[in-house]
């Protein structure tokens, strides 16, 4: 007899093992859809070796096989695929870095913070997306077999484990058949894992679509159709679900929309591709990493293809089904395939087409989609030069419109109304003679609506799209043009502003204040460092002054991103507009014609420079500016009098 070798559990192993052996009862049926997957991946690999390689073909059907034994209080989930060997045992049972392992743990401690404790049964349920579904056994069993011979080997082996930390591996005397057997001593209230009817319905819940036969007692307990190759219109919501489900291993969810494609020329290709209704990425899950499913008329050949759709459509699941690839292609060779890319340009513009329609179809969900997967999609325009357009279509934005007709909640945490203007819908409201699409970028849409820039453009009812995400900023400067207009930050010096929105030739221009040219020079000499050049204004209507971009220089907020990003980075110096009519200016105008009053003007020169840079979100010279104001208010404490009249 053959001693066992004793091994310890790799420490993260230890702790998820502790965590799925207390779970919850009814999570309790994913540890059988995960150990049903298992089998059916390793089928998959088998069927893949045997198709290249001639030795390891026997016309044994690849199948799966539930064993329950009431009595014994066993259950036995058998598959004759590849096995395991001695080596991979170790390695994949239980000691090397499984990178999963971690990943799943934090997630898991992650959400249990935020519920106060529990693992909800839906986080749980993503184990199988972490690569480490095979410890959900410990949720079923106290003890753990995997009885296993590889397809490379004559002998074979008993792995066994009590999930406390340790496990052993020792060889097995006489014939083991090929494959795995996965040996489950169920724990006391777990009986119902033994009885037939209850494991029928487990299966048909979870494991439909799984692509081998799944049996208890002769009878195959799942459907196994592609439901891909069907027509469109035979393929029920139910089935859409189940398959969903099965993909995504998202229990109880349906999916937010699916698109069925079918085409026979010039690629032949059979696809199902699912959006989830929930971006797990929003929800700190790090990086989405999944693939779409590959077949080859029907059979698997990589479940986690990469290629076929780029990043910014990485939140989709689903299967492309080609008839013209061939069976027999590895994952290496699949690489090089020159049907992959073909295959990918026309799922991508298949999808976003999709989105297009939906958005005019069915908005709500479109809007339910944006909320989620916007963010992902949007980085789309810097990565997909081709598509570009298509993307941008897609966009939403607030603007001066949309706050009109929703106004922005203030204060609490209330979120504002979902942007809803797209690059379209303002296009449409363009006035006549508009060769620029004007958008103003910062932080808070509540601070973007009141911008000083906004004066002229309210009051020419042009309108201004409002970007509080630096992702939109980087988009429209990339796209440079829409529809053949210019996107234009309306910081910048290049706007330009219709000829139809200029008052009327015969409206009477306001004449400008006496001594206006004297109090630019002022300011001019007190801002002299600071600014490219201080002029008058033909954008403001209220406020007193604005700073400017001058041409070909980004934006403010991208300036911030940067100045964030990069340590020595240093704003370009701006123009500094002002406002002839505005109240504080005019009343200079009349005290700059005593020279006594110069030094004062200046110093309101800087302060509203200040203020300016204050209302970009910028922090102007904290100790210079607060000294100043300091003074304003002790000058105009000494003017008001405690006499009471
Ligand atoms: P994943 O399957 O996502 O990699 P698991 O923890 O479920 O993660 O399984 C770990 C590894 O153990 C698998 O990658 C596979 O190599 C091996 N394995 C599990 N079940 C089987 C099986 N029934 N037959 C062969 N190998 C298996």
């Amino acid at each position: 007899m053959s001693q066992p070798q004793e091994f310890t559990f790799q420490t993260e192993i230890k702790q998820l093992l502790h965590i799925l052996s207390h779970s919850l009862y009814q999570n309790r049926e994913i540890a059988l859809r995960e150990l049903i997957s298992n089998a059916s991946d390793s089928l998959n690999k088998l069927r893949h070796i045997q198709l290249s390689e001639e030795q390891y073909r026997d016309g044994a059907p690849l199948e799966i096989t539930l064993e329950p034994d009431k009595e014994a209080k066993l259950l036995v989930i058998r598959d004759n695929g590849v096995g395991l060997t001695h080596d991979e045992l170790v390695q994949n049972l239980g000691t090397i870095a499984h990178s999963g392992s971690k990943e799943f743990l934090r997630s898991l401690s992650a959400k249990a913070e935020e519920t106060g404790g529990e693992t909800p049964s839906a986080d749980l349920s993503l184990i199988g997306q972490f690569g480490v579904g095979f410890y959900a056994a410990f949720m079923l069993a106290d003890r753990v077999e995997v009885v296993t011979r590889s397809y490379r080997e004559q002998s074979g082996w008993r792995w066994e484990s009590d999930g406390s930390g340790r496990f052993s591996i020792t060889p097995v005397e006489g014939d083991v058949p090929r494959g795995a057997q996965i040996r489950l001593h169920l724990k006391d209230d777990m009986d119902e894992f033994t009885d037939p009817h209850r494991l029928k319905f487990i299966v048909r819940k979870y494991s439909t679509f799984v692509p081998h036969p799944i049996k208890l007692a002769e009878e195959t307990l799942n459907e196994q159709k592609p439901i891909w190759v069907e027509p469109k219109n035979q393929v029920t919501e139910e089935q859409h679900t189940g398959f969903y489900q099965w993909l995504t291993h998202h229990s109880d969810e349906s999916p937010l929309w699916h698109l069925h494609l079918s085409s026979d020329s010039p690629i032949q290709f059979h696809s199902i591709l699912y959006c989830p209704p929930t971006n797990f990425e929003l929800m700190g899950f790090g990086n989405i990493e999944h693939g779409i499913n590959l077949c080859a008329k029907r059979i698997l050949v990589q479940d986690d293809c990469r290629d076929l759709l780029p990043e910014y459509l990485r939140f989709l699941y689903g299967v492309v089904d080609s008839a013209d690839l061939p069976l027999n292609v590895s994952r290496e060779t699949l690489q090089d395939h020159k049907l992959l890319p073909k295959l990918k340009r026309v799922l991508v513009k298949k999808v976003l087409d999709h989105l297009a329609s939906l958005a005019e179809e069915q908005p709500e969900t479109f809007k339910t989609f944006y909320q989620q997967f916007g963010p992902i999609l949007r980085t789309g325009i810097g990565q997909d030069f081709e598509n570009r357009e298509r993307i941008a279509k897609l966009m939403r934005f607030h603007s001066t419109h949309s706050v009109e007709q929703t106004p922005i909640v203030t204060g609490g945490e209330e979120k504002a109304a979902l942007p809803a203007v797209s690059l379209d819908a303002y296009l449409q409201r363009a006035v006549e003679g508009q060769k620029q699409i004007y958008y103003l970028s910062g932080p808070d849409l509540n601070a973007l609506s009141r911008h000083p820039h906004l004066e002229a453009f309210r009051k020419r009812h042009l309108e201004v799209l409002f970007l509080d995400d630096p992702i939109d900023e980087f988009a429209l400067t990339q796209m440079r043009q829409y529809e053949k207009k210019d996107l234009i930050s309306i910081d910048s010096s290049e706007v330009e502003f219709p000829e139809s929105t200029n008052p009327p030739a015969d409206e009477v221009l306001k004449p400008k204040p006496k001594n206006f040219t004297r109090v630019l020079e002022l300011f001019r000499g007190a801002l002299d460092s600071k600014v490219t050049d201080v002029l008058e204004s033909s954008r403001l209507t209220e406020s007193a002054c604005c700073l400017v971009n001058p041409q070909g220089t980004m934006s403010n907020q991208l300036q911030k991103v940067l100045s964030h990003t990069m340590k020595d980075y240093e704003s370009p110096k701006r123009l500094m507009e002002v406002n002839p009519h505005a109240a504080l200016v005019t009343r200079l105008c009349e005290l700059s014609n005593n020279s006594d009053n110069d030094e004062f003007i200046r110093d309101c020169g800087r302060q509203l420079y200040a203020n300016a840079l204050i209302l970009d979100g910028m922090i102007p010279d904290v100790e210079e500016t607060t000294t100043r104001a300091m003074k304003f208010m002790e000058e105009l404490a000494r003017t008001k009098t405690a006499i009471v009249i």
